[in-house]
């Protein structure tokens, strides 16, 4: 399949992290580790009850000391490093399991959770520990830290690089997305409109499958490595 693909654009999902022990963002029961998606994720939330979402963002962050990267950031970390042309990874996912499985070429569009933001003056700095709120700035010095977490109706990073990636795509991969967060969910059209392939990767059809030339459902941790392999040759 590699024959005329030079630079390629791959969002990721929550999918791809599920077989490290991650939960998905939309349980079956329509939740997030047990909690409605306005209750930890809006800008409403973190003004109404710091404490609350802070705790939430804790015990996110703690939990990546438990789990590892799986074959899926493996095997896209072993394409960022073989890959001559283009290509760029665009993570919806606030882990940091691509990094740690050695991926280089990496944008986190939806923030981390290993970084705390500063809400007065706009500085991200690197944070590993628990996060209260009202902690302080080492730019400002004001005690405004909040989690680094794009919220739903806030912009997310690096728009104008991504769509620079995806315009001037050969192939666009989309893998473990539901297709339910714009602008992400948008992304393949874009590509698409430029000319690129596209192709998707997911455990169910998502929300966006029918914008895709091609499906294919099943495990990250199975259809990333065959994927790879392929684009290899
Ligand atoms: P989502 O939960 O809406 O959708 C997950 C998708 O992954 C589903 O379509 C599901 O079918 C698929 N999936 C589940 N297990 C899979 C597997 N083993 N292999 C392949 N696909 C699998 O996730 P989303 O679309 O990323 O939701 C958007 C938001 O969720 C993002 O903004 C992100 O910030 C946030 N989020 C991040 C994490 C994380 O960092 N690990 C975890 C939960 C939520
Ligand atoms: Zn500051």
């Amino acid at each position: 399949m590699n024959a005329d693909i030079n630079n390629i654009v791959i969002l990721t999902g929550a999918g791809i992290s599920a077989e490290s022990g991650l939960a998905t963002f939309r349980g079956p029961d329509g939740l997030w580790e047990g909690h409605r998606v306005e209750d930890v994720c809006t800008p409403e939330a973190l003004a109404r009850n710091p404490v609350l979402v802070h705790r939430f963002y804790d015990e996110r962050r703690a939990r990546l000391a438990e789990v590892a990267p799986n074959p899926a950031h493996q095997a896209l970390a072993a394409l960022d490093a073989a890959w001559g042309g283009d290509l760029l990874i665009v993570t919806q996912n606030v882990d940091d399991l691509h990094e740690r499985a050695g991926a280089q070429r990496l944008l986190h569009m939806h923030g981390e959770l290993q970084s705390a933001l500063c809400a007065a003056c706009g500085k991200a700095e690197a944070w590993t520990a628990p996060l209260p709120p009202a902690s302080v700035c080492t730019g400002c010095g004001q005690p405004r830290l909040r989690p680094d977490i794009v919220f739903f109706g806030e912009m997310p990073y690096d728009m104008e690089r991504i769509d620079a990636a995806l315009c001037r795509a050969d192939l666009f991969v989309s893998i473990g997305t539901s297709g339910a967060v714009y602008p992400a969910a948008g992304f393949v059209q874009t590509a698409r409109h430029a000319g690129a392939r596209t192709l998707e990767l997911n455990l169910d059809p998502s929300a966006g499958s029918a914008y895709f030339e091609e499906t294919r459902l099943g495990p990250a941790s199975e259809l990333v490595p065959e994927m790879v392999r392929e684009l290899l040759g």
